[in-house]
């Protein structure tokens, strides 16, 4: 794993690269340890589906990953790890690479006709990956083609990409990468090996947004808004909107808990009906909200922990676990379609009241 060495504060764009090449130090060290023995063990497979929410790295594992096959240096103790230095390592970094190709919303956009940057990954996109797979690997023993957003991949591009997956050209190795792995099809995800990316604790978030020269006041604060997704923290430092809305979202849903009955109800409606226009921002109060849950029960045990046992008015810890299961049931049956205000409506109810929470 690179080492946590402090560097000069750098421009904010630069943040998103690790300061001292090789893995990022702040990948699951599960996946790294997996990612690491493909390469070590000499049989990389011919796909690996990486999967975890948004921000928690998978790109930036996938271009490690991708680097330590390439790298040319031979001067490094371990295979596993790229060097981050010569001249195969910063390519893949730059996404110069000739063995090393990404398929992408955002490269997607770059090839399209009219300008903007669909929501989907489109045939035409899985058909160019299709030629680049049959290409020979040029400066490395192998391509690696990492196919990114693989969650909006809709059926009929998934079964293409199926083609390539149930016949792999030799030397060839698809990297996938997908926020939501039950998005894809069946067929598609038995044929990749599944690593997925966990969340890492806040702490090491936070650990490694100081090694790169941020501050400690924002670096605790961001790490406490990045749910252990480091990649979110590194952007959202460099980007103050990201940080903001997050922000927004964690007051919104302060105010939320902690209003009466009645109002919690109003603002489950209100959210409710603005879900099909504002998805992202209604998932983002309610994940909030969660994370004020757990942390308000987290206190309450502490609480009762410090005091003499004939104390005990503060709000009961199976009040909380209720309440975070009730949002968790939210966010799933959101995602499942489910009507919003129903979804919504049905965790409120299960939230406590403000009566017992004021004493
Ligand atoms: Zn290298």
């Amino acid at each position: 794993m690179a080492s946590a060495k402090r560097v000069p504060k750098k421009a904010d764009s630069e943040f998103r690269t690790d300061p001292d090449g090789g893995w990022p130090d702040w990948i699951d060290p599960a996946a790294l340890r997996r990612l690491q023995e493909a390469i070590r063990s000499g049989r990389i497979g011919h796909a690996y589906l990486l999967s975890g929410p948004h921000g928690v790295g998978k790109a930036a594992a996938a271009r490690a990953f991708a680097q330590a096959i390439c790298c040319t240096n031979t001067e490094r103790s371990d295979r596993a790890t790229p060097c981050g230095h010569c001249r195969a390592c910063r390519n893949v970094s730059r996404g110069a690479h000739p063995d090393v190709e990404t398929f992408s919303l955002d490269t997607q956009a770059m090839l399209a006709e009219k300008p903007g940057r669909g929501s989907t990954l489109t045939i035409d996109t899985v058909r160019r990956l299709r030629s680049s797979a049959a290409l020979f690997p040029l400066e490395s023993d192998r391509r690696i083609l990492i196919v990114d957003d693989a969650e909006t991949l809709l059926e009929p591009a998934q079964q293409a990409l199926l083609k390539t997956l149930e016949e792999p050209p030799p030397g060839v190795t698809l990297v996938v990468l997908a926020d939501e792995p039950e998005s894809l099809l069946e067929t598609v995800r038995s044929r990749c090996q599944e690593i997925p990316l966990r969340p890492i604790p806040q702490a090491a978030v936070a650990q490694s947004l100081q090694s790169r020269g941020v501050a400690d006041g924002l670096a605790t604060e961001v790490a406490s808004l990045s749910r252990g997704c480091a990649g979110w923290a590194l952007a959202a430092v460099a980007d103050k909107k990201l940080l903001q809305t997050r922000r927004d979202e964690r007051a919104a849903a302060a105010r939320w808990i902690a209003s009466p009955r009645y109002e919690q109800l109003v603002t489950a409606f209100t959210l409710g009906d603005q879900y099909s226009k504002r998805r992202a921002e209604v998932v983002g109060v309610v994940q909030s909200a969660m994370e004020l849950l757990r942390e308000e029960m987290l206190a309450a045990a502490q609480a009762i922990g410090n005091r003499p046992a004939s104390g005990g008015r503060t709000t009961p810890a199976h009040v909380y676990s209720r309440a975070i299961v009730a949002a968790l049931q939210c966010l799933s049956d959101l995602d499942a379609n489910v009507r919003p205000r129903l979804a919504l409506e049905a965790m409120v109810v299960a939230w406590p009241n403000s009566e017992m929470r004021e004493r």
